[in-house]
């Protein structure tokens, strides 16, 4: 017989839990990081991979680096909408997809700007730091979405000819109105809040946690290893996206 180490037994438990739990359940949030999409190839912004050039996310993604240097900024998200033209959604995001069906009401916050939860087919959603393939320009009112490489860095609006920008939150902006406010009231309501693959440090997200347990709801928590929330949720399940959140959807059509 293969000897099944402690490890596997309690997060098989933790699943058994998290399936107790979620059948009984008629409202449930989840919130994904950029965890759900590392087994997609899409580097994290705090793993392996994450660097680029030897600059760290939070030296790119951010106003002030923009306004130094947007050429530089802009070759980072050349570099990034390429891999993430080329990904495609992996086990974790099918399972969320299948998710949205299992439950009465069901939304999903993602702090992703990669589209793979669309692509997996999930349509109840927020995309809380925007979409990589959206751009705005940084003076007058011009949006669009830009799914091909650029020609020329970085690139110009076509209504005033000035530079266009990524259309996704950077570190130190706020989160636009309506978004912040849709989640919050998915919060409010839902009785479980499972968190999946987010670092839990990058604010305001990170507060749902906090906020939800205050709320008295129960919150499960999906990563590799343990984060500043571990401590705090109800459940804490340690492993791979793509392997747990299969596993709890198995449970919950058994
Ligand atoms: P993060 O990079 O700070 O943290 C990633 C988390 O995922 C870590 O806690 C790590 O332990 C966990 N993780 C890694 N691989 C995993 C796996 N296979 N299964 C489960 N967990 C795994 O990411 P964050 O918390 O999302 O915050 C960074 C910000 O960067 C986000 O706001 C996001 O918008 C942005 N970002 C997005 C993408 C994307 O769209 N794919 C990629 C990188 C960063
Ligand atoms: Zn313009």
């Amino acid at each position: 017989m293969i000897p099944v180490s402690k490890t596997n037994i309690l997060i098989k438990m933790d699943i058994e839990r998290a399936v107790h739990i979620l059948k009984r359940a008629r409202y449930v949030v989840v919130m994904t990081g950029a965890g759900v999409s590392a087994e997609s190839g899409i580097p994290t912004f705090r793993g392996e991979g994450g660097l680029w050039r030897n600059y760290r996310p939070e030296e790119l993604a951010t106003p002030y680096a923009f306004a130094r240097n947007p050429k530089l900024v802009w070759e980072w998200y050349e570099w990034r909408r390429e891999i993430i033209r080329r990904a495609e959604p992996n086990p974790a995001h099918y399972a969320i997809r299948d998710m949205e069906d299992l439950f009465e009401n069901f939304f999903l916050i993602t702090q992703n700007v990669d589209d793979l939860h669309r692509k997996a087919g999930n349509r109840k959603l927020v995309e809380f730091h925007g979409n990589i393939f959206r751009e705005k320009c940084t003076v007058c009112d011009f949006r669009r979405v830009h799914y091909e490489k650029h020609e020329t860095l970085p690139p110009l609006c076509p209504q005033c000819g000035n530079f266009l920008r990524p259309d996704v939150v950077w570190f130190g902006e706020p989160i636009p109105h309506d978004v912040l406010e849709i989640s919050e009231r998915h919060i409010l309501r839902t009785e479980v809040l499972i968190s999946v693959g987010t670092s839990a440090v990058v604010q305001p997200a990170a507060s749902f946690i906090s906020i939800a347990k205050g709320l008295g709801k129960t919150v499960i928590e999906v990563n590799l290893t343990p984060t500043p929330a571990t401590g705090l949720v109800d459940i804490s399940i340690q492993g791979k996206a793509g392997e747990i959140l299969p596993k709890i959807v198995e449970g919950l059509k058994r």
